[in-house]
């Protein structure tokens, strides 16, 4: 944080606020955890402050501390409406722009309130008073730990924000090993260590939680699963049959585009995931060093996120997307062998 964004954000929050935190749709590990560990941290200083999400998020995530705090605007409409009509402080976590949640996007855009944004997201809105952006960052909650350093705050840091913090960094890092994780990653995790969050069991609590049925259904998307060589690409597809057959639960296929992206020689991996409620197809995807798949999505899905990491969605069915797939890939085939 620059020291002018430091002062400006020091100077609304020295009397007491009324403060909502929000993060993206389909909250993620880092969302929630970012999330909650601002605002303990908020919290602790004084402030009146609402945690809230566009919808629910997986059970996976449900034993952090302090999330049955949290209100969703899908199952609290009116709740979580009225909480952002009254705040005078809105923090935007983990996401670059006010669409990236969903129907909320049209209340926070009626808001009377300051926003802060603090995300490590490429290319954010401009919409803040206060755009802590910073894309070399592993995650936002590793930003929140920063956030409170800046503030002077580090001493707030109690079990509960540790806990919630590594949560973030854990899920967002993919158990520190992608290349955004840092020696200055791990010191903060030292910090979150010693005021004591159990590592181990956090991993536990976030990972060692799969269902037969989530099983199942992994089977099913490897089952799927095509190799391109010649493009040093793979995918995997998943039909709504398929996620019925399985009984579907939200966040059951987190994760499974890894196993793609996993393969010997294999630089970039999708996942297309068939939603007949909302009529589309959820694309989720990665890459290994410089392919763009912020760009791939933002050019061809309607989407984006990190190089290495992003989402987005196809209108088409699910064999137009995938063919369609193809027939774009063609056009990459120099840059994926190349890179
Ligand atoms: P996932 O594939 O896990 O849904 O998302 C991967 C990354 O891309 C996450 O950091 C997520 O926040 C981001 N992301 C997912 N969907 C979108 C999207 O539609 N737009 C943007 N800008 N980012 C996205
Ligand atoms: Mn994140």
């Amino acid at each position: 944080m620059n020291s002018e964004d430091i002062s400006i954000t020091n100077k609304l929050l020295s009397t007491a606020k009324k403060i909502v935190v929000v993060g993206h749709k389909n909250p993620d590990g880092d969302a929630v955890g970012s999330c909650l560990g601002l605002c303990n941290f908020l919290k602790q200083n004084g402030h009146q402050v609402q945690v809230v999400m566009p919808n629910d998020f997986p059970d996976f995530l449900k034993w952090i501390p302090e999330a049955s705090s949290i209100i969703n605007y899908e199952q609290n409409f009116e709740e979580t409406k009225a909480a952002i009509q009254q705040a005078e402080i809105i923090f935007t976590l983990d996401f670059n722009a006010l669409n990236r949640t969903g129907g909320l996007a049209i209340e926070l855009e009626q808001a009377t309130a300051d926003f802060i944004l603090i995300d490590h997201h490429q290319q954010p809105d401009n919409y803040a008073v206060v755009t802590y952006s910073d894309v070399g960052m592993c995650s936002t909650s590793e930003m929140v730990f920063h956030f409170m350093e800046a503030l002077d705050g580090v001493e707030l840091l109690n079990k509960e924000i540790a806990t919630q913090l590594y949560v973030g960094i854990m899920t967002d890092t993919g158990s520190f090993r992608f290349p955004a994780t840092t020696a200055t990653t791990h010191r903060v995790i030292a910090n979150l260590i010693e005021a004591g969050a159990n590592n181990s069991t956090i991993h536990q609590n976030v990972y060692d939680t799969n269902s037969p049925d989530r099983l199942k259904l992994l089977g099913a998307a490897l089952n799927n699963m095509v190799m391109l060589p010649e493009f040093r690409t793979a995918y995997i597809t998943i039909s709504q049959n398929e996620l019925n057959e399985n009984n579907f639960k939200k966040g059951d296929t987190e994760g499974f585009v890894n196993y793609a992206l996993s393969m010997s020689g294999v630089i970039f991996a999708i996942i297309f995931i068939e939603n007949k409620k909302e009529d589309i197809i959820k694309i989720s995807l990665r890459s290994k060093g410089d392919f763009s798949v912020n760009e791939f999505s933002r050019n061809h899905y309607n989407g984006g996120g990190h190089t290495n990491a992003a989402g987005g969605r196809s209108l088409k069915s699910l064999t137009d997307t995938t063919e369609e797939f193809i027939s774009i890939l063609l056009r990459y085939k120099k840059e994926l062998n190349e890179s």
